[in-house]
């Protein structure tokens, strides 16, 4: 069964981590929260 990683915060570290993750795990199923309006404004 595939993994599920959700990541809290859309801005610079958020994405950062999802593309670390999913290098290290391709399969892996990654859902990013973002409370504001835009994501990865900062990085
Ligand atoms: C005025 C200013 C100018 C800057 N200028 C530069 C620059 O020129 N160059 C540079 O490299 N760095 C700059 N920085 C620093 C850079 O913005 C930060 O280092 C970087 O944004 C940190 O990224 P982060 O992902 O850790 O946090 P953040 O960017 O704060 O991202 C966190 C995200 O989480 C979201 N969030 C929070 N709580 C929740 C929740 N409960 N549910 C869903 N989403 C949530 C927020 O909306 C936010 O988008 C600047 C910072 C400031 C304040």
């Amino acid at each position: 069964m595939a993994k599920n990683l959700v990541i809290i915060g859309g801005g610079a570290a958020g994405p950062s981590a999802a593309a670390e993750a999913k290098r290290n795990d391709p399969s892996l199923s990654i859902t990013i929260v973002e409370k504001g309006k835009y994501v990865s404004y900062s990085a």
